[in-house]
């Protein structure tokens, strides 16, 4: 039986540093590191996942200011505002709660945040910085992944890592994380052949597909590390996620469970990269003085 790892317990874990740290950065420059929460329209998850974070900044006495517009609210406007967040020195990190209503560019919009608020890693330059190996910010979601591996001491490098799942968020910076920590790394995707083949080869197994209970048994090999990220909600309201747990559970070595794994630490990374956005504001300040 796996071990099963504790995304919430680690997540606390996190959040005791930055709090911590949000408490010294004020006693000593009395700067509070602030985040903008932007959210548009009426997407039941959003409005959960932006209350979730506003109460996790306040747990660590981050200032939060939260944004909700209407879901006929024009592009013009929210760049509008997203102009002014940009400007806004209490605010060092700006989250645009995505998806956005079909009438919004979403390209348009992460790349009007500016890159020294651009806590989510999307903007084209943070990216950049990221493939290049000099992050500025690390995607949350991924930034969560690594932060559990090392937790439980996994050894990345060397591997074989399988992620499956390709998409911006989670997929495509997770794979670069983990060839940066010299692991051997395969992305596989919805076109991807004979899926099975190759997520058998996974000591280390990502799945950020959105499927419920997608990865079974058969399509892993004994002692695989699996880190699960999907967020998939039943008819009668469970949620599971992209890996048949309780089946593959009995062959990993390590588990994420959903709820309590991976998505707690995206939370968590979200206060962690707002906090060094804050520290980097103080850095380029010194510099241009
Ligand atoms: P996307 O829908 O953007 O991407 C899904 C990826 O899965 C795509 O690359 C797609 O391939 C691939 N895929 C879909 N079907 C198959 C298949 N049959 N075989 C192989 N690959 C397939 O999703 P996200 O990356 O944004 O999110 C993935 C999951 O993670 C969701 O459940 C989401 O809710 C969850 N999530 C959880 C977070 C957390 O904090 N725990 C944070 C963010 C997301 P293709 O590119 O070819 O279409």
């Amino acid at each position: 039986m796996a071990n099963i790892i504790d995304g919430k317990k680690v997540a606390e874990e996190v959040k005791k540093e930055v709090a911590q740290e949000v408490k010294k950065l004020k006693e000593e420059t009395g700067i509070v590191p602030g985040l903008a929460a932007v959210l548009v329209g009426n997407n039941p998850a959003s409005q959960i996942y932006v209350r979730n974070k506003r109460r996790a900044c306040e747990e660590v006495h981050i200032y939060s200011e939260e944004y909700r517009l209407p879901e006929e609210t024009p592009e013009s406007e929210l760049l509008s505002l997203i102009e002014r967040l940009n400007r806004d020195n209490k605010i060092h990190g700006i989250l645009v709660q995505l998806p956005l209503p079909e009438h919004i560019n979403e390209t348009r919009i992460l790349r009007a945040v500016s890159p020294l608020k651009d806590i989510d890693g999307f903007h084209p330059e943070n990216v950049g910085l990221l493939v290049e190996g000099n992050p500025r910010f690390i995607p949350c979601t991924p930034h969560g992944i690594i932060r559990l591996l090392e937790h439980y001491g996994i050894e990345i490098q060397g591997k074989e890592a399988v992620v499956v799942g390709r998409s911006n968020i989670v997929g495509k910076p997770a794979a670069i994380l983990l060839l940066h920590r010299h692991a051997t790394v395969t992305v596989c995707h919805s076109r991807t052949r004979e899926l099975k083949e190759v997520t058998r080869r996974a000591d280390i197994l990502v799945a950020a597909i959105g499927r419920e209970r997608f990865i079974k048994e058969d399509m892993v090999k004994e002692n695989v590390v699996v880190i699960d990220v999907g967020i998939n909600r039943l008819p009668d309201g469970k949620l599971v996620g992209d890996v048949d747990f309780e089946n593959v559970s009995r062959k990993a070595s390590y588990i994420t469970p959903v709820p309590g794994g991976v998505g707690p630490m995206t939370i968590a990374m979200l206060l962690w990269n707002t906090l060094q956005s804050a520290k980097n504001s103080i850095k380029a300040e010194n510099y241009t003085r």
